[in-house]
């Protein structure tokens, strides 16, 4: 049997309709911001596999850190024991974030990390006897797969399956140009009519809704509302994080900062799997009692793995190195003279950028007829053109490894300009 026929008869893939979906490519290699296949086609990364690493595939310098870390400690149990690698992560990841952030909670994956986010929101108010039990969140947002994740994420054809047994969850609006009065005035609604605990936001960026972008001023009022109405904030980092908007965090934009932030792509330079929940003193204060049930019962298996701490530190080496800051910069450079080169094209409905990040609204003659078409054609025409991207809808975007080549990115650019002119 080929990989493929193994594949079709072992595995079940994500986000996937079996009957459908086309053949798998098997990948066998990948550096940088390249990945071949089994018959030694190359692909450029334009998407950094699903927004995980930045720093380049198969990058020495953080496996390095993995081998040694492995050979020395590669697992502890995190209940009773602690160790230098999980401190070391903390104490710089703290230095990175707003000075509010005070206590560090490791776990595995993006949907964890905001599980343990809302479950600590939640618990928060319990433990001061207080019954605030409703979510706030964007419509369109994404936050995971998990069931609290899942309850707040407001793309339906995620959820569908699962309507009537979540969590309480009420929406506002994404505060998008035009509708900033429409997203605060349903936030103010929202507190006055629920006993709201938490709202959870994917700030300046919502990723899996197309990479749809607002301003950092109205997330600044929808936070400050919420503050003054005691209702906690909870940035959901998880795609933004460590450069992607050009600064570290996408809440470094902002002039207030949020409660709880949620880390995890990216993290460990798409390595190993590991997240992040990072918290104030205060509500780290709400559960810290002699009452054993006032404590946060949470935690999974391989919580702070060293060697996903390992890999962490490496690439907050890296992230932080001249080079790395210089090729953010870069690629931002580069993100704008493409924008102002296609941004009045014919089929362009809407463009955007922040930092590394770029997006572009294709449009479409009839939404009905060519939605579903179209974005499986945009797929195909840059896989057989050699690069690896993944359009929501007819929303292409870019969202590369930032060790990706001047070269590389033309050649991403002039694909994107090819599609718009042979693709319909
Ligand atoms: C990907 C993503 C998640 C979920 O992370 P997983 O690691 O896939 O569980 C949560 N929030 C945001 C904003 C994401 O982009």
């Amino acid at each position: 049997m080929t990989l493929q026929e193994k594949d079709a008869a072992y595995l079940w893939h994500p986000y996937t309709q079996h009957k459908t979906a086309a053949t798998p490519i098997v990948i066998s290699k990948a550096e940088a911001a390249l990945v071949w296949d089994e018959n030694g086609k190359e692909y450029i990364d334009a998407i950094a596999s699903w927004w995980v690493n930045p720093f380049g595939h198969s990058n020495r310098f953080i496996a390095d850190a993995i081998y040694k870390q492995l050979t020395s400690l590669e697992h502890v149990l995190f209940g009773g024991f602690t160790h230098k690698p999980a401190i070391d992560v903390a104490e710089k990841l703290l230095q990175m974030l707003p000075s509010n952030q005070q206590k560090v909670f490791f776990s595995d994956n993006g949907s964890t990390a905001v599980e343990v986010a809302i479950k600590a929101s939640l618990q928060y108010f319990y433990n001061k006897g207080e019954s605030r039990k409703t979510i706030i969140a964007f419509e369109d947002a994404f936050h995971g797969d998990t069931f609290a994740a899942m309850a707040a994420s407001g793309i339906s054809f995620y959820t569908l399956a699962f309507k009537g047994m979540f969590i309480d969850v009420v929406r506002i609006p994404v505060p998008v140009a035009g509708r900033e009065e429409d997203s605060i005035s349903t936030l103010k609604q929202v507190i006055s009519e629920h006993s709201c605990a938490a709202f959870i936001f994917e700030p300046l960026v919502l990723g899996a809704a197309g990479m749809v972008m607002y301003e950092p001023e109205i997330l600044d009022q929808l936070i400050t509302i919420c503050r003054e109405n005691n209702v906690l904030t909870i940035a959901d980092e998880v795609m933004t994080g460590f450069g992607k908007t050009g600064k570290t965090f996408a809440c470094d934009y902002l002039s207030v900062s949020p409660d709880i932030f949620c880390l995890s792509k990216a993290l460990t330079g798409g390595t190993i799997p590991m997240a992040i929940t990072t918290f104030t003193q205060e509500i780290f204060d709400g559960f810290y009692s002699d009452d054993i049930n006032k404590a946060l019962f949470h935690g999974h298996t391989f919580t702070a793995n060293p060697t996903g701490c390992a890999a962490a530190l490496a690439s907050f080496e890296l992230l932080g190195s001249d080079e790395m800051q210089a090729n953010i910069a870069r690629i931002q450079n580069n993100h704008k003279a493409f924008l102002s080169r296609i941004g009045n094209h014919p089929r362009v409905k809407t463009s955007r950028t922040l930092g590394t990040i770029l997006a572009l609204e294709i449009k479409t003659e009839s939404e009905e007829a060519y939605y579903g078409t179209l974005r499986n054609k945009l797929y195909d025409f840059f896989i057989s053109n050699g690069i690896i991207m993944r359009p929501v809808g007819n929303i292409v975007y870019i969202l590369p490894p930032y060790v990706i080549t001047d070269s590389q990115l033309q050649t991403v650019y002039q694909t994107i300009e090819k599609a718009l002119a042979e693709v319909y």
